[in-house]
């Protein structure tokens, strides 16, 4: 348990960020070096979270000399700055490509369910370290763990854009590029920022974090007591077929992790979604929708059936359409919560990791190298 008097605020998070980004120890600091009151602190941080400014100029709240000695300092509200931005053709996906302080790059997604959800798909590393086979980001390996701001900044980007049309943001999934768990801290900060009711208010029951299944991070998770919504990669339901996909089952097996999964819901009694992303020849056969509706636990266990986005140089394929429903309908008479994830933006590359494979192959192959 962290105590209360150790445990930063939203605000003192973001200042801190930003104040170091800005070669300031702290946000303290940087306060102390322009005889700052902490009203103009609250004026930052609320300009960025709370009300989208654009940029430090357009924070008129402060006085034009401060913001220019702070612009001069190399102090921003943003620290993802886009490099690529696409649009699909049906306008429903939009997908950015990042650039952060240190020339990583890095990706979100939008996703615009018809004017009723609009659903942010945001990177919590440069690169994963997990290897999944399928996986465009696991196959170039991992560069750096993502800070809290840099992962709120990439909702921060959208959210600026949907605000000229007078939206918002109304969920957000941690289902960019990276394992959200291996950088649990930072990942629970960006919750807090996207959740503080004082800045970007967002619920908790808008957040999904999903993982590949990090075992002794789903015990702390469930120790959190948050809304926060949990999404397992599980992708097979028996330890040979995982194994062969996803690496981290070697390590911790699939009974392990649905024996974690069990825990997580008798101590939270919130609903858990499973990811199964449908491979051709590898994961979709009926024995496998078999096997896998008898690891479900009733009305908690959702199964969310995910069409393959191929990437250009996997020798994997996804499963056909017919396949695909035929597997779901083996779960739906087994009596499964079974869900079909209608795919978008595959006309621009819009999984995991694609769009940086095509801009920085380069970095890519370092990145494997030293994984
Ligand atoms: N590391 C986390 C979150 C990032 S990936 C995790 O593994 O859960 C988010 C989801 O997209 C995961 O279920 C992942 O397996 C899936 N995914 C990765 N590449 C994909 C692709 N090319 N097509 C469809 N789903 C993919």
């Amino acid at each position: 348990m962290i105590e209360w008097s150790v445990m930063l605020s939203a605000r003192d998070l973001w200042i801190d960020e930003k104040a170091r980004r800005a070669g300031f120890e702290n946000g303290a600091a940087l306060a102390s070096a322009h005889a700052l009151k902490p009203y103009r602190i609250d004026q930052l941080y609320r300009a960025a979270a709370k009300e989208l400014a654009g940029s430090l100029d357009d924070v008129t709240t402060l006085p034009k000399e401060l913001r220019a000695a702070l612009s001069a300092e190399g102090f921003a509200l943003d620290s993802v700055e886009p490099v690529v931005v696409q649009r699909s053709n049906d306008h429903q996906t939009t997908k950015g490509l990042f650039r952060l302080h240190d020339g990583n790059e890095i990706e979100a997604v939008l996703m615009e369910h018809h004017g009723e959800r609009n659903t942010v798909c945001i990177s919590s590393q440069a690169g994963c370290a997990y290897a999944c086979a399928f996986c465009a980001t696991g196959q170039a390996g991992f560069t750096r763990h993502l800070t809290a701001t840099e992962i709120f900044d990439q909702a921060r980007y959208f959210a600026k854009q949907l605000a000229r049309q007078q939206r918002k943001i109304t969920n957000i999934v941690f289902m960019g590029m990276g394992e959200p768990f291996h950088n649990y801290d930072a990942v629970m900060g960006a919750v807090a920022l996207l959740n503080d009711p004082k800045g970007f208010g967002l619920g908790h029951r808008h957040i999904t974090i999903s993982t590949v299944g990090l075992v002794p991070q789903i015990d702390r998770f469930a120790d959190e007591h948050t809304q926060v919504n949990l999404a397992i990669s599980l992708h097979a339901p028996t330890d040979a077929t995982r194994s062969s996909i996803m690496p981290v089952n070697r390590k911790w097996s699939t009974d392990e992790l649905m024996a974690a999964v069990e825990r997580y819901v008798a101590k939270t009694k919130r609903k858990v979604f499973f990811e199964y992303v449908m491979l051709a020849g590898v994961n979709d056969s009926d024995q496998h929708a078999r096997d896998l509706a008898a690891r479900m636990r009733g009305p908690l266990y959702h199964v969310n059936i995910i069409p393959y986005n191929s990437t250009p140089d996997a020798l994997i394929r996804g499963s056909d359409d017919a396949r695909i429903w035929a597997f779901a309908k083996v779960l739906e008479q087994a009596g499964c919560a079974v869900t079909v994830r209608t795919p978008m933006g595959r006309d621009i590359a819009a999984a995991c990791g694609q769009l940086r494979a095509e801009t920085q192959p380069k970095a890519h192959k370092v990145a494997s190298a030293n994984a």
